[in-house]
């Protein structure tokens, strides 16, 4: 079967490989006999995916060996999490938990908070989703006005967010919240509160019917007098957007690489049609129409497999690449969404059966291009870039 080449395997350690595989016959076993009732009946995960994941050591495999993590890097968080989306199956998003909010607890968290939250997240027992969303503010992050306000050792929140991965099956929230009510103050009045749903009253939670992505269920959560200990304050107040801004570069990152392993599946679910089906008494895929459209997918494929890779290890040697992460979000999940259509279009009515899987793929790729920062905003930052002056 044809693959677009990357060069990351041929960098791999033994141990990433073992690792590697590990987790792939873990997907094998695990995920996909259950891809069709979560996805299609259930409308989102088994929660005990998170627990399983965790007892084979799958969850934050970064994290410190005091807690029960393995004390990895980030080449081998990548690999867990672009399985998935090289499967197909790239809205089951453990990495979310794992990759993208659990580190904020390592990098920006007091000890006392990691000793108390870290051992659960390494086993699954608690899942982790993030808050900032509300239902006026999206992209304007630092108009956020869910407030946390102090009262005596706790803060009290009130407000609601919109649009969490995982709000129903979620146990913490990694919550935006303003703790300087002067709305002056913008993003510097924010700061990140972590909301323990098991320990307080006041969180509801109500499932949003969505267009796709079905594995991860998407919520709106209310905060209605929720009194939080404050203690549970992650770093310094005021600084939760300056953190959050930190934390983009791998979410970016593992978002856009994810949709270009994605897209990738996707070629391959073309290709595996076109060469089966026959039209007008020969093979599909010898039609000049379907070569050419195939093609020019994996043309744009391999560019984008080109700068995924390059970025995925500048990030492992710790560069700041942000604004070509910023680019590669923008290109990759821009991209992806028409590269998943053609490769539908190639399957006609069967494509828009959901028992193929590229019919799912369709439904879930509407996404890429709207979460983890939206490629309008890619192009605001981009183009901020372009136009500042360097520093002398
Ligand atoms: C599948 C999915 C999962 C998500 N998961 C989470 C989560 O776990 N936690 C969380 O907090 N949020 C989550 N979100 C929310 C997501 O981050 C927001 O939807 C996104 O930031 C856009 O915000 P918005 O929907 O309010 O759109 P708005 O900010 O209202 O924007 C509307 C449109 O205008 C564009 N736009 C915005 N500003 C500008 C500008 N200055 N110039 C030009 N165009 C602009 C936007 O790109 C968008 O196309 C998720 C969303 C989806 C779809």
């Amino acid at each position: 079967m044809f693959k677009i080449r990357s060069i990351i395997p041929s960098l791999l350690t033994e141990e990433q490989k073992l690792l590697q595989e590990s987790f792939s016959n873990f997907v094998e076993r695990e995920i996909t006999p259950n891809v069709n009732k979560w996805y299609f009946q259930d409308r989102q995960v088994d929660k005990n995916l998170y627990k399983k994941m965790g007892d084979q050591g799958f969850l934050c495999v970064w994290a410190d060996p005091k807690y029960g993590g393995a004390g990895l890097g980030f080449m081998e968080s990548w690999l867990l999490a672009n399985e998935l989306y090289r499967r197909g199956c790239g809205s089951i998003e453990p990495y979310l938990h794992s990759d993208i909010i659990a580190p904020y607890f390592r990098n920006f968290g007091s000890q006392e908070l990691n000793d108390r939250f870290m051992p659960d997240f390494v086993k699954g027992d608690k899942i982790l989703a993030v808050a900032m969303t509300e239902p006026d503010y999206g992209s304007d992050v630092g108009s956020t006005c869910t407030s946390a306000v102090k009262d005596g050792d706790d803060y009290i929140v009130n407000g609601s967010k919109i649009f969490i991965s995982n709000g129903i099956i979620a146990d913490v929230f990694l919550t935006l919240v303003r703790t300087d009510p002067d709305p002056a103050l913008k993003h510097k009045g924010l700061s990140l509160l972590v909301i323990d749903a098991t320990e307080s009253s006041g969180v509801g939670r109500k499932k949003l019917e969505k267009i796709g992505g079905h594995f991860l269920d998407l919520a709106e959560i209310s905060f209605d007098n929720v009194r939080v200990p404050r203690k549970n304050l992650l770093g310094e107040e005021g600084r939760g957007f300056a953190y959050v801004m930190k934390g983009l570069q791998q979410e970016r990152l593992l978002a856009a690489s994810g949709w270009q392993s994605f897209a990738e599946h996707a070629l391959q679910e073309g290709i595996k049609y076109a060469k089966q089906r026959k039209v007008f008494g020969q093979s599909l895929s010898r039609f000049q129409n379907t070569e050419f459209k195939l093609a020019e997918v994996a043309c744009r494929l391999v560019a984008g497999r080109s700068m995924i890779d390059n970025l995925v290890l500048a990030h492992c040697r710790g560069e700041d690449v942000s604004f070509e992460v910023a680019c590669a979000k923008m290109y990759t999940c821009d991209y992806v969404k028409e590269a998943v259509d053609v490769c539908l279009q190639v399957h006609g009515g069967y494509g828009y059966m959901t028992e193929f899987p590229i019919a799912r793929m369709c439904m879930d790729v509407r996404a890429a291009s709207i979460s983890a920062g939206s490629s309008e905003v890619m192009k605001i930052i981009v183009s901020r870039e372009l136009f500042t002056e360097p520093k002398a």
